[in-house]
């Protein structure tokens, strides 16, 4: 089966964004698409049954001109360097949208934190952390957690990089952080509470037919890790109605909505939501095709495509992971009037918050959860109505250019559908331009 191309999906939507700026330097656009720098790392680890297996690692940096480098760190078995690059632009786009001093980053090792003891995981994240060395610091690159790695494996993280440089405050090297180690009130559930606050927001802005509010509306959720979980429980809270959820081994339906503490108990006990007692099993793919009001992908990418896009059937697409909509798919959800509320936007909650801890961290200070609810939601709300606004005036500019070439007898323009992936990555791309220009080109 021929392999999908991750960054190819970064190069798509950067295509499709540059028509829209004014006045560019083509190699600053250039300078936009590539990776500034990329580690691959082969390390050993020695295993509990006393073998050694070779792990591959990742590091990106995308771009650093807002910043340090700022990214997750991900464990996956199908981990490529080229989904590594990709998500590390996303992080670029993000951190600029957001409006937040960070670039753009990403990480991880190939392995499968599922057939690993902790011991093992451990082992491998030291390792992992040693290998990269001083490519990561607090003014350089700050990794978080990301898919299958979380507060625990961020502790490691901070205890690794703090004896390999002993004697200064080192608990900026990283966020998603145990709260006793630095960590921030509010970063575990802050993606998700980003998410609910930008769907807010956007539901105030844009009238969608049938959806006002969250209050009643039917959501289905993929994923329910950090993300996932957390926005079934956030949006409920809100008078949602969480109708469908899965994880990696499949989904759950109910028509009345799910207990919500009754699929936590479950999936604890089992590992996974699936078989969940009154429910009715789906697949993954089902689940996106529900007929409901809101369907969050929170898993992994490339999961609303070109052959599945067209069978979506709810009325708005919320990105909560990163690129489960493919550029081919966004463009067949728009064209029959689906929102999608793209990746950079809405899940920018997680690196908002890591960039709270990490403010904390470097002036000792704790913030209250109440503080930093507040100034995720100021920011949220900013970078909402900064792309609706953004999306809005192109479209305009596109109608009058569809209505003038119509007057003047010319081929009308074929793109007359603006998206609002391409709008945020328009209001990220100006910021980042500025930023560069300002800077200048070293030397
Ligand atoms: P997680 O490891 O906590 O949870 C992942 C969930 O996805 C699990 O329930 C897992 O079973 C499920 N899953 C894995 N493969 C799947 C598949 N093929 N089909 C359906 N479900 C599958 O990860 P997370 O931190 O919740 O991250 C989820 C997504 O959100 C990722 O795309 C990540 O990059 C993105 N994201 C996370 C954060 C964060 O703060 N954690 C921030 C921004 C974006």
């Amino acid at each position: 089966m021929e392999k999908f191309d991750e960054y190819q999906v970064i190069k798509e939507r950067l295509k499709g964004a540059i028509e829209y700026l004014d006045q560019t330097r083509p190699g600053l656009i250039d300078f936009l698409a590539a990776p500034k720098k990329s580690i691959v790392v082969n390390f050993p680890v020695q295993m509990d049954d006393g073998s050694v297996r070779v792990f591959q690692g990742y590091r990106v940096v995308h771009n650093r001109a807002n910043g340090p480098g700022k990214g997750g760190i991900r464990y996956h078995p199908q981990l490529s360097s080229q989904e590594v690059a990709s998500l590390a632009a996303l992080m670029t786009w993000k951190c600029a949208l957001i409006n937040v001093p960070f670039g753009g980053a990403k990480g991880g090792v190939c392995c499968d934190t599922k057939s690993l003891s902790q011991n093992e995981l451990r082992r491998i994240t030291r390792r992992f952390i040693s290998e990269l060395g001083d490519d990561i610091g607090p003014h350089t690159d700050v990794p978080a957690p990301d898919l299958y790695t979380n507060e625990r494996t961020m502790a490691w993280i901070y205890d690794t990089y703090d004896i390999m440089h002993p004697g200064r405050n080192n608990r900026p090297v990283v966020t998603g952080k145990p709260i006793d180690l630095g960590g921030s009130e509010g970063r575990r559930a802050a993606t998700a509470q980003g998410c609910l606050y930008a769907v807010q927001r956007f539901l105030q802005r844009i009238a969608i037919p049938g959806l006002a509010a969250l209050e009643d509306s039917r959501i289905a959720i993929q994923g329910y890790g950090n993300v996932g979980a957390n926005a079934a429980r956030l949006f409920h809270q809100s008078g949602a109605v969480i109708v469908a959820i899965s994880d990696s081994q499949g989904g759950i339906f109910c028509k009345t909505g799910l207990n919500l503490d009754e699929v936590d108990k479950h999936k604890r006990q089992q590992g996974t939501v699936v078989g969940l007692p009154e429910t009715m099993s789906i697949t993954n793919n089902d689940l996106l095709q529900l007929d409901c009001d809101i369907v969050i992908p929170a898993a992994t990418s490339n999961q609303i495509h070109a052959d599945n896009a067209a069978a979506v059937r709810a009325k708005l697409v919320v990105e909560a992971g990163n690129a489960p909509v493919t550029p081919e798919a966004n463009a067949i959800l728009t064209r029959k009037g689906i929102y999608v509320l793209p990746d950079i936007l809405v899940n920018a909650g997680g690196v908002t918050a890591s960039y709270f801890e990490w403010v904390q961290n470097i002036e000792n200070e704790q913030w209250t959860l109440a503080e930093i609810n507040q100034k995720l939601k100021n920011r949220m709300n900013h970078a909402v109505d900064a792309v609706v606004a953004k999306w809005q005036m192109l479209q305009e500019k596109v109608d009058a250019a569809g209505e003038k070439a119509k007057s003047d007898n010319d081929d009308p323009a074929t793109n007359t559908i603006v998206d609002l992936h391409t709008s945020a990555l328009v209001v990220a791309l100006e910021r980042l331009l500025i930023t560069i220009e300002e800077r200048g080109i070293w030397p």
